[in-house]
């Protein structure tokens, strides 16, 4: 294919809880080079979606498979291993280290297995990726929300993933941090590292994305060019029909 393989994909993936299909039949791939936004209105199963593809939740029925290999009954930290990294919409560092010591413990669970001076001096780097180079002294108690979402991406991309899953990373900031998270973003994007964004924002994933995905009620609506699928009835109706 002209896209090249697959690094993650997700083929006919159906997950009920109890009673409630979260998900039905969806497929999907990530591609090398990509900026996917997912969008959907308010439980239509995104985070699901995310949860699945990370190996955090096991589909009831279908296959997620990265780089080729199904995932299949894999730990997530073994998934974190084969190159798909995750960030949470509550980030929970811990407090009582250095932001710099955050991504330094990150670095060393990822998959270089540095020495903790190899690791900081790594975490100094990715720091930097991130924007947050002049805070890296300080205990994540003193960032802001914005600053907290950047150093979930520094902690993120530590483990050198070639996927990253962005789980609603721009929720809460006013519009300037969205432009610097926007910017960080694409900054690691150009590291090489194919990303999917889960977000609201519909003028934030026009610029941003190479390509969006509409979830509606757990199914793919649309998937394909932003302007396209932005322009797409019933992307609109299901944003503006509830
Ligand atoms: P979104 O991220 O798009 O808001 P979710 O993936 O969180 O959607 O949820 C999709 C659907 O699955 C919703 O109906 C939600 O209530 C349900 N759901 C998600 N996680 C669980 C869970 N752990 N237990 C029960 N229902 C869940």
């Amino acid at each position: 294919a002209a896209r090249g393989r697959a690094l993650v994909s997700c083929v006919g993936v159906t997950r009920d809880f109890g009673g409630v299909r979260a998900l039905d039949g969806v497929s999907l791939q990530v591609f090398p080079a990509e900026i996917v936004g997912l969008v959907g209105p308010n439980g239509s199963g995104k985070t699901t979606l995310v949860n699945l593809l990370c190996g955090a939740l096991q589909p009831t029925r279908g296959t997620v498979a990265i780089g080729g290999r199904p995932i299949g009954g894999l730990a997530p930290h073994r998934v974190a291993h084969t190159g798909v990294a995750r960030t949470y919409q509550i980030p929970r560092p811990f407090e009582s280290m250095t932001v710099r010591d955050n991504v330094a413990m990150a670095v060393m669970f990822g998959r270089t297995g540095a020495s903790l001076s190899q690791a900081r001096s790594k975490a100094q780097q990715h720091l930097a990726t991130v924007h947050l180079g002049h805070l890296a002294d300080v205990r994540p108690g003193s960032l802001n929300l914005h600053q907290r979402q950047l150093l979930e991406m520094a902690r993120a991309i530590a483990a050198e993933p070639v996927v990253l899953l962005l789980d609603e990373a721009l929720a809460g900031l006013n519009p300037a941090e969205i432009d610097d998270a926007v910017a960080v973003i694409r900054r690691i994007h150009a590291t090489g590292i194919s990303i999917v964004v889960v977000e609201h924002l519909l003028r934030v994933l026009n610029q941003l994305s190479t390509r969006i995905v509409v979830l509606d009620r757990g199914a793919v609506i649309a998937d394909g060019d932003p302007a396209q699928v932005l322009s797409d009835p019933a992307v609109v109706r299901a944003y503006l029909g509830r």
